[in-house]
């Protein structure tokens, strides 16, 4: 049994955008666990949002190492790594996860999706392609792009003094698209209020965390008022965090990089399912290993937003058919990606 990892600078083909900052560079950790000549393998993409940094991550990681012992033992990989970090260190706990979850679906000769017993029948929805926040004749090129290129769903970054001329802007370039927004929690009370009138007559799809992560107050208020669905992202850490969420958001966006994995995410899906919620899969920057365990648990949601890798100019792995923002939920065993080369 062996345990390896290795951490790549991956870079954005431009430089990405979101309310909090603006980067090109991200650091992301591969783990690959080998037992019996069958290798299973994790990504961990840390998100400075939810504490954790490339530094942190190699920091952290080779003491985590010792919980992926039996990668058949599930509840006890979770209990490990929680008592050691509680709510801590998600990317890690996710890479973890995922190297146990591929190393079962490998020997069972399964992709993950069979393994975890989800419908054959359900396919991936179709993926947004996020305009990430610039200036305005850059994201309205972006926008341009991406239809261009026969994306159907569009996911603008907002979080400036000048939203409503970007979305009035966008739905001009893009009048057939649907369109989503994630103000990435920037908005006051005030603004929100303010934008509800411009998401509308934009037909925008829903809006992704308008307030502050910890603003159940201000979220459930706006949404008492609001047409359009309101979703949390940055609000959700953990699986223990949905219910509360459920009184004041429609939907949830579940990563797998922030909740620990995709067992974690599956346990938050089913939540927000038994509550009466939307969900999301979505993901971070991260390569197409990541991509892709968030696609085998994507046919049990409403909407995926899983563009991440396709912003990469040097994405590590290969295998994922795409076709504009469309999806196919890999069939090979395992994850269903190799290292390119
Ligand atoms: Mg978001």
């Amino acid at each position: 049994m062996s345990v390896t990892h290795e951490t790549l600078d991956l870079h954005t083909r431009q430089p990405f955008g979101i309310a909090r900052w603006t980067h090109s560079t991200y650091p992301r950790t591969f783990v690959t666990f080998t037992r019996d000549g069958v290798s299973g393998r994790g990504e961990a993409a840390p998100n400075a949002f939810y504490g954790e940094t490339g530094t942190t991550v190699q920091a952290v990681l080779p003491s985590m190492l010792e919980a992926l012992t039996d990668p058949w033992d599930w509840d006890g990989l979770s209990a490990r790594l929680g008592a050691v970090f509680p709510h801590h260190h998600p990317s890690v706990k996710c890479a973890l996860e995922m190297a146990a979850v591929e190393w079962c679906a490998r020997s069972a000769g399964v992709p993950v999706w069979r393994l975890l017993g989800l419908s054959a029948d359900a396919a991936v929805p179709e993926s947004s392609f996020t305009v990430s926040l610039a200036e305005l004749p850059v994201m309205r090129e972006q926008a341009r792009a991406a239809v261009r290129d026969g994306y159907g769903v569009l996911k603008v970054k907002l979080g400036t003094d000048r939203d409503a001329r970007i979305v009035e802007a966008l739905r001009e370039e893009a009048p057939g698209v649907a369109l989503r927004v994630d103000a990435n929690a920037a908005w006051s009370r005030h603004e929100a209020r303010r934008m509800l009138e411009v998401l509308d007559a934009a037909d925008v799809e829903f809006v992704e965390q308008p307030l502050a992560a910890g603003d159940l107050e201000g979220h459930r208020s706006l949404r008492r008022v609001a047409r359009v669905p309101i979703m949390a992202d940055e609000s959700l850490h953990h699986v223990s965090d949905v219910p509360a969420l459920s009184e004041a958001f429609d939907a949830v966006n579940l990563k797998l990089a922030k909740l620990g994995g995709p067992l974690q995410a599956l346990r938050a899906l089913r939540t927000a399912r038994a509550l009466g919620m939307s969900v999301m899969m979505g993901c971070m920057i991260e390569s197409s290993l990541g991509i892709a365990a968030a696609a085998h648990l994507s046919g049990a949601c409403d909407w995926a937003d899983l563009d991440g890798a396709l912003l990469l100019s040097d994405d590590p792995f290969v295998g994922l058919q795409w076709s504009a923002g469309r999806l196919e939920r890999p069939a090979a065993p395992g994850w269903g990606v190799e290292r390119g080369a």
